[in-house]
């Protein structure tokens, strides 16, 4: 079955541009043309990715990308943010909105295209272990759940894998680049801010059992 990719973007011009791309490569492509219904198709599919423009009529981008990770149902879709430059940029970073990742307007078809792969390829869960146990954190990898004690933890795709490559190194110090590499795939501009940002955004999930999750210097991360 192809992966499904939901646009939401209220640009007719746009959408047609990406869902031509994105068919030619074999997705199966959803469309919105506002915030709202976005949020109904993300339920109504779950899709693979959603490629969420910032500025939507109505309920915008920022806000739909946090009513998805908020919701059970779809908390785990990796989002694609397009974003104007400067101020979107910004916030997209280091606002707890939970996209994995950006792309600015105008932007390249190819780029797109390579940073819509990268994504999908993340959201692939791995052979080893299905479930990870450590410091009262139970994460299941095929489910795509994680656990503190008996609570739930509502993460976003990001958070999830950061959080599994965290346990898998559990005791050795990461580095931002290796995060990067194993977490995101691939650098891009501002990753330091992102890395830590997403980092921050997981202690805060995880609360007390994070307490040995942290930067231990300014270039490194470790739970231990
Ligand atoms: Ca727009």
């Amino acid at each position: 079955m192809s992966q499904q990719i939901l646009i939401v973007e209220d640009e007719a011009d746009i959408r047609e541009l990406l869902r031509f791309n994105l068919e030619r490569e074999g997705f199966t492509v959803h469309e919105a043309a506002d915030g709202t219904q976005g949020l109904a198709l993300a339920r109504q599919y779950t899709p693979d990715l959603v490629i969420l423009d910032v500025m939507l009529p109505g309920v915008d981008g920022f806000e739909v990308c946090r009513r998805l990770g908020a919701q059970s149902e779809t908390s785990h879709i990796p989002v694609l943010m397009l974003t104007a430059r400067g101020e979107e940029v910004d916030r997209v970073v280091g606002l707890s909105l939970g996209a994995d990742d950006y792309v600015v307007k105008p932007f390249s078809v190819r780029e797109l295209m390579l940073r819509v792969k990268a994504v999908l390829r993340r959201g692939g869960r791995t052979a080893e272990s299905p479930v990870l146990e450590r410091h009262g954190i139970r994460l299941r990898t095929e489910a795509h759940s994680a656990e503190v004690g008996s609570d739930m933890l509502n993460l976003t795709a990001t958070e999830f894998r950061l959080l599994e490559d965290l346990l898998r190194h559990a005791g050795s110090v990461r580095t931002r680049e290796q995060l990067l590499n194993n977490v995101w795939g691939y650098s891009f501009e501002g990753y330091a801010r992102t890395v830590d940002t997403h980092v921050r955004r997981l202690r805060a999930k995880l609360g007390e059992a994070a307490q040995d999750l942290g930067c231990t210097d300014r270039k490194s991360t470790r739970l231990n």
